[in-house]
């Protein structure tokens, strides 16, 4: 069976090793992102004939309705839309602009909506059908100086969780939550050795997440094997979430 994805945010990261993990799976893998030039160094790496290119700003809904029409035109239908594209900006209240508050709802939440509105009609139409959002611990809980990205991650675990009863039977709707993962959004974090060493002390194994190890997930929630798995928020977080954030006693 030929199954196309989407991936929203593809050019960096957990969209660009997603996109890797989907190609390698056999899926046509179509990428999303805002710079061509990145986009195309990760389609460069996929087969020719089962990658397309689509640039775009998910937070723009005619962006997201070419992206889908795109996509359809490319491979004849669509079968899963992983929506990865995010920005973070910190600041504690009071000190976090207008702009930044909302250039994170705008893509954040924003971007999610447009793309599934655009993206539903042609899932409904396939086999298997699904949509995973890339959530993050963040979603869950809050962080200290990071209450606008809390804000917008946690309007997207409950959105899939709403999405998830609205959707079924026909579509699956997932989201994994991950934390640290090394990427472009967290480079500041893992270039502070000290604020690196308070993070392995927090999540039990030890370290951040590499790409890869979210990709898997999300190819997981897309597959077959994920079949009767509906409305979850899977946490990709070596741990971190199991603790209820007391210190450990032992160390
Ligand atoms: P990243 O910065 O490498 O990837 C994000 C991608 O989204 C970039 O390629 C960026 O260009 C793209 N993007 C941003 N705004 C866009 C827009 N309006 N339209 C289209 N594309 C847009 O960082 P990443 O860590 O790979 O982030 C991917 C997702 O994972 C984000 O939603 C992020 O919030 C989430 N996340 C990351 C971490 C982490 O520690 N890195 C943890 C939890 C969740």
């Amino acid at each position: 069976m030929t199954r196309t994805v989407i991936i929203t945010g593809a050019g960096s990261g957990i969209g660009a090793a997603t996109a890797k993990r989907f190609a390698d799976d056999g899926w046509n893998v179509v990428l999303n992102g805002r710079t061509r030039e990145k986009l195309d160094a990760v389609a460069a790496e996929l087969p020719e004939m089962h990658v397309r290119v689509v640039q775009g700003d998910v937070a723009n809904p005619d962006d997201a309705a070419r992206l889908v029409e795109e996509a359809v035109d490319s491979f004849g239908g669509l079968t899963c839309l992983v929506n990865n594209a995010g920005i973070a900006r910190g600041g504690e209240p009071g000190a976090l602009s207008h702009d930044d508050f909302n250039a994170q709802m705008h893509i954040n939440v924003g971007g999610t909506f447009n793309c599934v509105t655009a993206a539903l009609p042609e899932l409904k139409k396939a086999d298997g059908a699904c949509i995973v959002n890339t959530s993050s611990v963040s979603g869950e809980r809050g962080d200290w100086a990071m209450f606008g990205y809390n804000a917008s991650k946690g309007a997207i675990s409950n959105m899939t969780r709403a999405m998830a009863l609205d959707l079924a039977p026909e579509i699956r709707v997932n989201a994994v939550a991950p934390s640290l993962t090394e990427t472009e959004l967290t480079t500041d974090i893992r270039d502070d050795d000290a604020l690196m060493k308070r993070f392995s002390d927090r999540i039990p194994m030890g370290r951040g997440a590499k790409p890869e190890e979210v990709a898997s997930v999300i190819a997981f929630l897309a597959s077959h094997d994920a079949r009767f798995v509906n409305g979850v928020v899977l946490p990709v977080d070596g741990g971190l979430s199991a603790s209820n954030g007391q210190p450990n006693f032992s160390a």
